[in-house]
């Protein structure tokens, strides 16, 4: 049966939020995988939040890794460098958000903004949520589907195979050194799995020459795709969208970071 993906925007919300637990996943190298459990800062905060879609996501902004406040400006909006998370889970009735944060850097010395606030900031640190934005909700079974994705991505790619569950065929791309089964990601039997080595000086190269290199779909309104990671990725998951003849509204191909 074709799919459909329908984008539904949401109206803006921003919510007051606090650090509640920290889980460290999974360790690769220098780099791990971080589950912060943000809960409401005050009763009612996050009334209303839905993140229905696979890779429904939030932009947050948060203090320093030692716990400062989230900066506002005159009128009480917070200010700072927001990033873009996926929605992992959330109870709206028991008033918490889960995000799988992706820490680089060893131990004490971790980098980026909310990298190193995830990994270090004192439970209780005050967060400011934005979004999401909206919602691209995937309904229908799609007869095969292409997933690909870094290590930013897998957060999403664990979201969308659940909802496509058990007997979804197609191909897993993944570039990453993680243990996938601690990070909860289990690939169902019908999808060929391709775990591809990164490349730091050439982030998602690998992912897209394989994305390339897969044949073309048999019925292009029945493959479902998503290709998310570093910049780089879009222009040649957009081409390969074109050779295969799928309309890139039928497909979720994104940038999460840039080098
Ligand atoms: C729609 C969307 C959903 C996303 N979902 C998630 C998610 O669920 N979990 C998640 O961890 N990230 C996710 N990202 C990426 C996220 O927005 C940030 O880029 C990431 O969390 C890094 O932020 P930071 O503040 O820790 O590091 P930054 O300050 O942005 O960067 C610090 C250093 O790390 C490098 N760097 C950043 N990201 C990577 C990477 N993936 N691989 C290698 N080097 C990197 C930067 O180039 C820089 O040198 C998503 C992005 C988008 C657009």
């Amino acid at each position: 049966m074709p799919y459909s993906l329908a984008r539904q925007p949401f109206p803006p919300a921003v919510r007051h939020l606090r650090l509640a637990e920290r889980t460290v996943l999974a360790v690769a190298g220098a780099d791990s995988y971080v589950r912060v459990r943000l809960v409401e800062a005050r009763p009612g905060e996050l009334a209303g939040f839905i993140a229905p879609g696979g890779g429904d996501h939030v932009r947050v902004i948060v203090g320093t890794p030692v716990g400062a406040p989230v900066a506002v400006d005159g009128s009480g909006a917070p200010i700072g460098e927001a990033r873009t998370e996926t929605v992992v889970d959330h109870s709206v009735a028991e008033g918490w958000i889960d995000l799988d944060v992706l820490v680089h850097g060893a131990t004490g010395s971790e980098a980026g903004v909310i990298g190193a606030w995830a990994a270090r900031a004192p439970l209780g640190s005050p967060a400011v949520m934005m979004g999401p934005k909206g919602s691209v909700v995937l309904s229908g079974a799609p007869g095969e589907v292409v997933l690909a994705g870094d290590d930013s991505a897998l957060p999403a790619v664990r979201r969308y195979l659940g909802m496509l569950g058990a007997s979804i065929t197609g191909h897993l791309l993944l570039e990453t050194r993680f243990d996938l089964a601690a990070l909860g990601v289990v690939p169902p039997v019908g999808l060929r799995v391709s775990i591809l080595n990164p490349d730091p000086q050439r982030p998602s190269a690998a992912l897209a020459e394989a994305l390339s290199a897969l044949p073309a779909p048999t019925d292009p309104l029945e493959r479902f795709v998503f290709a998310c990671g570093e910049q780089s990725l879009v222009a040649p998951a957009r081409a390969a969208l074109t050779r295969w003849g799928i309309d890139i509204e039928r497909a979720v191909v994104k940038g999460y970071w840039k080098r």
